[in-house]
């Protein structure tokens, strides 16, 4: 079979034929190699006979599940170009992703097909058992479907999260991809097993599941969404070597250890790779004592650099808590001070600027804020605030737009809540700036407490207090149930300050 085998460049050289690509944790549902590239090429066929050429966007809408690479593969295996749309986002976020990104195709399932307002989209529903059979109707021959894709041609163009402005369409190429294929092959191997429990629509996701670790041969056991009990199964059942997760599931499995230790088998885990938003290196070190034989590697990338770009991976460098570890092979970083442009020495706090064959072609319609972003020599300018030791371990401080500026004096954020969930009766913890007449703003503190505990205001700022400089002390602490994050684990700091100003 197959010899008319069509996928994308970064994966046609490891087919993996003979072993399982896949496993739906719900249906219990396998797909080998050999089924995943027939599905590929039959998609690729029907995509093309519905009319999608060269360049054309397709949008994605759907939950995880095995049917989301496929898709995006056929798409890009095509030379056209997929977007993914969160499927929690509404009606009218979609309806603006789908105005700039100018699709000509939607993929979408039955539940999700309502939030399609454009009505004169073509959708698509997605059926898994269409694609497993033989291919519907509508399909073209696969030889006029073939098509040149250069390196440089765009494959995806993923929506960055939007935590700090309006959300941006990140232009990812083929060689890009590429790229990060070799990356995850230098830090992360081949053939492991691991669990999707990530939405595929964010670049951690879609960068590792749906493209990297299939070309590296890896199963992907894959849950639809993140939900603590079915993510906990799935490792007992599937015995995955593996998890990637973001911060906040992290903190959930330190508060609930004993609970699920005593209720769940875990003891296949090895590793366990945390990106996407700061992880405090007092909740890595409360990790790794709870779950004993489970390494916590962090990892550390942007939309824009098609994910990860540093990362941990041997014992030695895990045990460097607190860091993102060290940057792949192929990637260059420098400290810049922010200020004046000079390129700062080690140990010195600044902006990351990165240069590697991961950066993005460009922001999608918006030369401007390419412009800015880029520079002249290729260097990316990620607008967070690090520094890279004499070992070249990379800590990332906080992002450069979410500084609390208190007196002249700037606040990082993640700092103080590192410190905060350091409290043994602190669930979760965000700080936000809030103004003030003679300061200009200080840090205030949304909390939650463990259950049962009755910690107060005071004794968490008195708690603050003793460990930092005074202006950086917390000056209000407001109590809250959960705290509002996204799919990749970041605090949603502007609704806590919307909340706070509605309140002032
Ligand atoms: P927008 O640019 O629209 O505001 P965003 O930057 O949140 O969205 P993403 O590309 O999802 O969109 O996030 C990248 C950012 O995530 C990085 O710039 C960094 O601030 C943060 N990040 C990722 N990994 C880590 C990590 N390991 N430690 C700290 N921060 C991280």
């Amino acid at each position: 079979p197959n010899q008319h085998l069509d996928v994308p460049s970064f994966i046609s050289s490891q087919p993996h034929r003979g072993k399982t690509a896949f496993v739906d944790a719900v249906t219990g549902r396998r797909l080998g190699f050999s089924e995943l590239w027939l599905g590929v090429e039959r998609v690729a066929s029907c995509v093309y006979a519905l009319g999608v050429r060269k360049g054309n966007v397709v949008i994605i809408i759907s939950p995880n599940s095995i049917l989301f690479p496929i898709v995006s593969l056929s798409v890009m295996s095509l030379g056209a170009v997929i977007t993914t749309a969160n499927p929690i986002n509404t009606p009218g976020e979609i309806s603006n992703q789908i105005g700039d990104s100018r699709p000509v195709l939607a993929f979408t399932t039955r539940q999700l097909v309502s939030k399609l307002t454009n009505s004169n989209l073509p959708v698509v529903l997605m059926d898994e058992n269409r694609v497993a059979s033989s291919g519907g109707g509508g399909r073209a021959n696969i030889s006029r479907v073939k098509q040149r894709v250069n390196q440089d041609d765009v494959a995806a163009l993923l929506y960055s999260s939007g935590t700090t402005g309006k959300s941006k369409g990140v232009m990812l190429t083929h060689r890009n991809l590429i790229a990060l294929v070799q990356a995850y092959r230098a830090r992360f191997g081949l053939e492991k097993r691991t669990v999707c429990t990530i939405p595929m629509c964010h670049i951690f996701s879609f960068g590792g599941f749906a493209t990297s670790l299939i070309a590296l041969g890896w199963t992907i056991v894959v849950l639809p969404k993140f939900e603590m009990d079915q993510l906990l199964s799935a490792v007992e059942i599937h015995r995955p070597s593996h998890l990637s997760l973001v911060p906040p599931i992290l903190v959930a499995m330190v508060n609930g250890a004993e609970e699920i230790n005593s209720k769940y088998d875990l003891s296949s885990l090895q590793t366990v790779v945390v990106g996407g938003a700061p992880l405090s290196r007092e909740v890595t070190e409360k990790f790794v004592e709870r779950y004993s034989n489970v390494r916590v590697l962090q990892g550390y990338g942007l939309t824009e650099t098609a994910a990860i770009v540093a990362s941990m991976f041997t014992k030695e460098e895990t045990e460097r808590y607190g860091s993102s570890g060290l940057l792949a092979p192929n990637v260059e970083g420098k400290i810049v001070d922010p200020d004046t442009g000079r390129v700062l020495g080690v140990d010195r706090t600044g902006e990351l600027w990165l240069r590697s064959p991961t950066v993005m072609k460009g922001y999608f319609k918006n030369e401007e804020a390419t412009a800015s972003t880029i520079d002249s020599e290729g260097w990316l300018k990620t607008g967070d605030l690090c520094y890279i030791d004499s070992e070249g371990f990379v800590f990332v401080v906080d992002r450069l737009k979410e500084l609390i500026k208190c007196n002249g004096y700037q606040v990082a954020p993640a700092e103080l809540e590192a410190l905060l969930l350091a409290h043994p009766e602190i669930a979760d913890a965000a700080v936000i700036p809030i103004p003030e007449m003679k300061a200009g703003q200080y840090p205030m503190a949304y909390i939650v407490r463990t259950a049962g505990s009755n910690l107060s205001e005071s004794e968490i700022m008195s708690f603050v207090a003793k460990q930092v400089s005074p202006y950086k002390r917390i000056r209000k602490v407001t109590f809250l149930a959960s705290i509002p994050k996204n799919p990749s684990g970041k605090i949603l700091r502007r609704e806590l300050i919307k909340l706070t100003t509605s309140k002032l």
